[in-house]
């Protein structure tokens, strides 16, 4: 089983946060396109003969596409895989472009079966802080579009930690996202990336800087909510009703195969990783000539055992120590005994973040990393 996964280098607007490769203009679009069409046939062969389980449409921001322009990409699509099997199709959408109920309509008809839509918060002056496109009663007339269109799966993204982001309003931002009875969740924290405008702009003392404590503050909060309604946190940032997980993500924790097309998308295929060019018009010129534009990494045996560190602690399914040979095994050990045990259970051989270590992932993660495998 793999997973396809499709970057749509366009943005409406440049949020101030972001640090994705986009383009704010569409002037590229067509050859974009074409280009695209020709990376479909030329990478065919990655994946080998896998059934393709999953197809993701991210960005960027996919919905800046036209239906005939998407019909076209997943036709061709078709031409190359089997798509029979995929069990899930999801379209990364910004609430302001989900305007009109029969192009939501036709993209269940084109195969979608999951909307992830681009919320981050139900309250203005968030949304005016990160420069995002769209405003509040947009984000829920966007939700109320694709549930009367008939989709059920649907998750929303919220970010806390927002200088404008009172811990008052960050529940009612829950409240809010329960109220609408969505299934999945993904919260993630206001982070400022270096060299980004949000970045500049706190510099120069233009916007308000991000607060560390009220962050991890608004954190727990979001887990504390969201265990009381129910949700799964299966991985730090992403919560799930009725089971209801992201499959294409989860695939990439369980370390699946995944093509990924478009500038700047990663492939993966158990041997290499991959990396697309991040420029959109070096990615049109080398597939003018029918070369595909990337970068690869063999991965050693210390990259893979510590890339399922870092994942596996950030999921409910953990870490598996037991799957290793003794000597990681012993390392791993040694390592933990520098963590506090409050941050981390383990039984069976499965090491699992506690609610209080999950503040902690990426440290911890970090402090349990193996080296040099390859000489034991
Ligand atoms: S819409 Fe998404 S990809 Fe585009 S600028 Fe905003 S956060 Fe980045």
């Amino acid at each position: 089983m793999a997973g396809i996964y499709i970057h749509i280098p366009f943005c409406k607007q440049a949020c101030n946060y972001c640090n994705f490769y986009f383009s704010t203009s569409l002037g590229n679009k067509e050859n974009f396109i074409h280009a695209l069409l020709k990376e479909i046939e030329l990478t065919k062969e990655y994946l080998k003969g896998e059934v393709i389980e999953t197809i993701y449409l991210g960005g960027g921001t996919p919905s800046q596409l036209s239906l005939e322009d998407l019909k076209l990409i997943i036709g061709n699509l078709s031409s190359v895989y089997d798509l029979s099997r995929v069990t899930e199709f999801t379209i990364e959408a910004n609430p302001d472009d989900l305007k009109d109920s029969s192009t939501i309509r036709a993209l269940g008809t084109l195969g979608v079966t999951r909307f992830s839509i681009g919320v981050q918060s139900f309250f203005d002056e968030d949304l005016q802080y990160m420069n995002r496109a769209h405003n509040s009663k947009e984000a829920m007339a966007s939700i109320k579009r694709v549930q009367d269109a008939g989709f059920k799966n649907i998750s929303i993204d919220l970010i806390y930690g927002t200088p404008t982001l009172t811990d008052v309003n960050w529940r009612k931002n829950l409240e809010i996202a329960f109220a609408w009875n969505i299934s999945h969740i993904s919260s993630y924290a206001l982070t400022v990336e270096a060299k980004t405008s949000l970045d500049r702009k706190i510099r120069k003392g233009e916007l308000k800087a991000v607060n560390e404590e009220q962050s991890a503050r608004q954190f727990r909060v979001l887990m504390d909510e969201m265990r009381a309604q129910k949700f799964e946190q299966y991985e730090i940032s992403n919560f799930a009703r009725d089971g209801i997980y992201a499959i294409h993500n989860s695939n990439y924790w369980f370390g699946k195969k995944y093509l990924g097309l478009g500038p700047s998308a990663h492939s993966y295929n158990k041997i290499n990783r991959r990396w697309n060019v991040s420029n959109n018009v070096e990615y049109i010129n080398s597939l003018k000539n029918r070369i595909l534009n990337f970068e690869e990494e063999i991965l050693t045996e210390a990259q893979r055992v510590n890339e399922k560190i870092m994942t596996g602690l950030r999921t409910i399914w953990g870490f598996s120590i037991k799957d290793y040979e003794l000597p990681i095994i012993e390392e791993i050990q040694k390592n933990l005994a520098s963590i506090d045990v409050e941050h981390y259970t383990q039984e069976d051989g499965i090491l699992k973040l506690t609610q209080e270590g999950r503040l902690f992932a990426d440290a911890i993660a970090a402090q349990l990393f193996v080296e040099e495998v390859e000489k034991v």
